[in-house]
């Protein structure tokens, strides 16, 4: 990457900074609810290098893409081009719109989270993003995380929920972060350091995903109008008991739709109770228990996902398994005692293998640090995280 500065813009002197991926530990579609999730950052980043320009363009270039683009920093008016760029000009346009001067600028970015694995690269990128836009400029950690989530919304056209951006910014090592989607306000907890956390990629995302994330969005609202007939209180899911549901008398696909969040926000509770006090066969039956709750009643799991988690929890060491993400494929997250990694690793990729003809990307899962410029280049670890 500063070799790649160099060269195109050999006069200028970068800053850098860096944002994270992440991987939910537990919490899936409880967001867009109001309620709990609990993600890590990742020790994978997106890194930026960032000074000013010679001309009035700013100037954005992608490692990994091999491709440039440059424009106008007046970008109050700028059309979404339908490619990568629209992430990091669709912050530029919500920093300016929150008077944020834009400068003039050359990036080059460059990534190790990979792209649409379900790890949040998106994220990452538009992080990474507004920190170069403000190149030390000090600015609030939540309004960033809520920029980058509009500037994707609006932007790009995705309507994601706020975990990715607020844990990229937020993430701290050693510890996950129950994130109360309503008061935008977290705590941490410390992860026991007799686990690792293990995600395989199954390689697979069915079509499927993007409609029926909007299905599970208008089921939910359904839920609540239902429940809130009897309990006016209820304004989103998180505000809802699972007894709510004996006389809601909601449509069958309804309340099971329901019942998955209700017991998911209980689930996230629970698992930092169980993270605080070490106990790892808890946080694991909380996995599995997180798991057959999406595939049986939020219906959003698939094949490759539930082979890889009853294959995995077949094996010696295993915690428990779960799929990660917005569903459909994607990967799944795995705690498992530090001695078995290998052992288990080899074990997944191989019957993954034999069964879909498909490589399984395993990754170590270290809880990290979120948002910030890195000073000390020599920080930046040049290894490849995929063990497989
Ligand atoms: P995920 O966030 O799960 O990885 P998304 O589909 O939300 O998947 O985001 C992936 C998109 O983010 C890519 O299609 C690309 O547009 C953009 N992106 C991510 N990393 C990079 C990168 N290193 N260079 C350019 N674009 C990137
Ligand atoms: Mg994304």
């Amino acid at each position: 990457m500063i070799d790649e500065f160099r060269k195109l813009f050999p006069d200028l002197t970068p800053r850098f900074f860096r944002a994270p991926g992440r991987v939910n530990l537990i919490g899936e579609h409880t967001d867009y609810n109001m309620g709990f999730v609990m993600p890590i950052a990742l020790d994978m980043n997106c890194y930026v290098a960032v000074a000013g320009s010679n001309d009035r363009k700013t100037h954005i270039h992608s490692l990994d893409r091999g491709e440039g683009f440059d424009f106008d920093p007046d970008v109050a008016f700028a059309k979404p081009r339908k490619n990568w760029t629209d992430y990091v000009i669709g912050v530029a346009q919500q920093l300016s719109m929150r008077g944020v001067r834009i400068l003039p600028m050359s990036m080059v970015f460059h990534s190790e989270v990979p792209e649409g694995s379900g790890l949040s690269s998106s994220a990452a990128l538009e992080v990474s993003a507004a920190l170069a836009f403000l190149n030390g400029r000090t600015y609030s950690g939540v309004e960033m995380a809520k920029l980058c989530q509009r500037a994707e919304i609006d932007f790009v056209g995705n309507p994601c929920g706020i975990m990715d951006q607020y844990i990229s910014v937020f993430g701290e090592a050693n510890r996950a972060l129950e994130l109360d989607c309503r008061s935008l306000s977290h705590k941490p907890v410390e992860l026991p350091a007799n686990a690792a956390l293990l995600a395989v990629n199954s390689m697979v995302k069915h079509d499927l995903a993007t409609s029926a994330y909007g299905d599970r969005v208008k089921e939910c609202k359904a839920a609540v109008a239902g429940i809130a007939r009897l309990h006016p209180e209820v304004k989103a899911l998180r505000d809802a008991k699972l007894e709510y549901l004996e006389n809601a008398r909601l449509d069958p696909t309804v309340e099971k739709r329901a019942r998955h969040i209700i017991t998911e926000d209980d689930r996230v509770e629970q698992f930092f109770a169980a993270a605080r006090r070490g106990d790892l066969d808890q946080m694991g039956k909380l996995f599995v228990a997180s798991h057959r709750s999406m595939q049986h009643d939020y219906e959003i799991s698939c094949e490759e996902i539930d082979f890889l988690v009853d294959t995995a929890l077949t094996i010696d060491g295993v915690y428990g398994s779960r799929m990660t993400g917005g569903g459909f494929g994607g990967c799944t997250i795995n705690l498992v005692r530090p001695d078995r990694v290998d052992a288990f690793t080899k074990e997944i990729v191989d019957r993954y293998q034999a069964r879909y003809n498909k490589q399984a990307p395993v990754f170590n899962c270290v809880p990290s640090s979120g948002a910030r410029e890195v000073k000390d280049l020599s920080t930046i670890p040049a290894t490849n995280k995929t063990s497989s």
